[in-house]
């Protein structure tokens, strides 16, 4: 860690608490989202960089992008599914950090472009059965190739039918997707929210 890093999350530890987020963004929780899997990836080395990412495996969202995962929850729970969450909000370090392994503009923001998952509207879900255990899906979280596209001819039926049910609740909730990746999905209105920094969180680089 560089030390220009410490000046700013020393005065913030003492204040707040490590990991208190910016008030804007609120954790998630199986208390805002009944049900909830939380199996972050970036906070794992199981991700496309090998390393660890977040110093701990806590979401952030908007309130409004909880709100909506709350109503979604509910709907897979009805259908015998609980939401699993492998992503939410995402500072510009794990973005850096994913890009210098991944340098694809067709598949991750560039660092000198704000991405959606800085706002706290994007998350990155997939599906567990009611017991938690995490389902076969089309393909891999980040997994950037043809079987992560809205096109599921080319995955078994069974992973098909589970991205369609879970776009289906996604949807009704009011969340829209992207035609490359079956997990990702923003707020429709994403856009008219501010990107969140890092340095309000106290997030490792
Ligand atoms: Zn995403």
């Amino acid at each position: 860690m560089e030390f220009r890093n410490l000046i700013w999350i020393f005065p913030l530890l003492a204040s707040v608490g490590l990991g208190t987020p910016d008030e804007r963004l609120v954790e998630v929780t199986p208390e805002n989202v009944p049900g909830v899997v939380l199996d972050l990836r970036y906070a794992t080395t199981n991700n496309l960089t090998g390393k660890a990412l977040y110093p701990e495996a806590k979401a952030y969202l908007r309130m409004e992008t909880i709100r909506k995962l709350r109503r979604v929850a509910r709907e897979l729970e009805e259908e015998g599914y609980r939401l699993v969450i492998w992503d939410a909000w995402r500072p510009a370090s794990a973005q850096r950090a994913l890009w210098q392994a991944k340098p694809d503009g067709k598949f991750l923001t560039p660092p000198s472009k704000i991405s959606r998952h800085r706002r706290g509207t994007s998350v990155d879900v997939s599906l567990a059965d009611k017991n938690g255990k995490i389902l076969p899906m089309p393909s891999g979280f980040d997994e950037f190739n043809a079987k992560a596209d809205e096109d599921f001819s080319d995955v078994p039926k069974e992973a098909a039918h589970r991205a369609r049910i879970l776009r289906r609740a996604m949807f009704s909730a009011g969340f829209s997707g992207v035609p490359d990746e079956w997990w990702h999905y923003d707020l429709r209105d994403w856009v008219d929210y501010e990107p969140i920094e890092e340095k309000e969180i106290g997030i490792r680089r």
